[in-house]
């Protein structure tokens, strides 16, 4: 064990003045973006391997930081160029991240806990309980992890993969504030999504601390009896104080659109009365809707056809607002939505 934080948890400010405040001055400003750059950018797991580093500065960074690394147990490769890997922590949990291509853009999307405490009844992980929050760095490790291993550039982070974001509020909100840092991974604050159920306090909490970082909501359903029952974390956070949140937040960003996801499953969510649900409860919302079809988590509910998805979609642009059905890349290898967490149910061992 050791108290020395992890320098996949800091920013490269953070890092510098340790440095500074040790080295004086110069080593501060010139080893600090190397030994940042070396390990965030270039994925080097130690500070001995970086090219050129003498042994002393190696030595003085070794004295300040951690590299601990999450150990990679899996990585299964899709068709698409999309991959999913496992990782397993120091205490033994598992956790899952995604790699995705798009377009010739590549997202990671991260896990922010192991396993999850909220029970959606369309996703694997919620099947798992929660086994802990994850630390900074091992949320942003999973991407200079995964990055390195396929030889990309990662533009786009979601908070979509194992846990709910917002239940780890402040882990999540420092590691997407590193994923920022130059010269570590640099990506863009623009390109950094956080999904949630609904946290009603945290997403509160967001707005007010003005985090930059964006925020999507995930609907489950527009009748707040049927969402109840697919996402039990309704019980805490009503469905009214859900939208208000929403709303709120809707305002926060000077009336740009927000997003909802919407997980179509066939004969529950995708009725006559979904879409009546849907023109009350969101008249007035600068939205656009995020049609995820279920993929099938093993229990009772069911995805629905191709067509069935198209016809419904069809029906909702009537709506007045923006509906895409989203693209779920990696599906072949168990990475698409909701998926995460499944292959550990599968394999019958599923995290300690
Ligand atoms: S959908 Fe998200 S919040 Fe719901 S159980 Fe799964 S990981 Fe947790």
């Amino acid at each position: 064990m050791t108290d020395r934080p992890n320098i996949k948890g800091l920013t490269f400010a953070e890092v510098e003045a340790r440095i500074r405040a040790l080295g004086g001055e110069k080593a501060g400003a010139t080893l600090g973006a190397r030994v940042y750059k070396g390990i965030l950018q270039d994925g080097f797991r130690t500070f001995g391997e970086i090219p050129g580093m003498a042994k002393e500065r190696a030595a003085i960074a070794d004295a300040l930081f951690s590299t601990t690394s999450l150990e990679v147990l899996s990585v299964r490769r899709s068709w698409d160029r999309s991959a999913k890997y496992a990782f397993k922590l120091a205490d033994g949990n598992v956790i899952e991240s995604v790699l995705l291509h798009h377009h010739g853009l590549w997202t990671v999307c991260v896990s922010s806990q192991a396993g999850c405490p909220l029970a959606c009844r369309f996703c694997a992980t919620g099947m798992l309980g929660l086994k802990r929050n994850l630390e900074a760095w091992e949320i942003v490790d999973q991407v200079v992890f995964v990055a390195r291993d396929a030889g990309v550039r990662v533009s786009d982070i979601v908070f979509m993969g194992m846990g709910e974001p917002l239940l780890n509020e402040e882990a999540v909100a420092r590691a997407a504030e590193v994923m920022t840092s130059t010269p570590g991974l640099q990506i863009s604050k623009k390109r950094i999504v956080v999904s949630t159920s609904g946290v009603v306090p945290a997403i509160h909490r967001w707005i007010d601390a003005g985090r930059p970082w964006k925020l999507v909501f995930s609907l489950g359903s527009a009748v707040p009896e049927k969402r109840l029952k697919l996402m039990p974390i309704q019980e805490r956070f009503g469905f009214d104080a859900f939208l208000d949140a929403v709303k709120r937040y809707e305002s926060h960003r000077g009336g740009k659109h927000v997003t909802l996801e919407y997980v179509a499953i066939r004969n529950l969510t995708m009725g006559d009365d979904d879409i009546e649900a849907m023109r009350t409860h969101l008249r007035g919302f600068n939205l656009i809707l995020n049609v995820i079809p279920l993929n099938p988590v093993g229990n009772e509910l069911e995805a629905p056809s191709m067509e069935e998805a198209r016809a419904f979609t069809a029906k909702l642009r009537g709506l007045g607002f923006p509906v895409k059905v989203r693209y779920s890349g990696g599906k072949d290898q168990f990475a698409g939505c909701g998926q995460l967490g499944r292959s550990l149910l599968e394999a019958g061992t599923p995290p300690k």
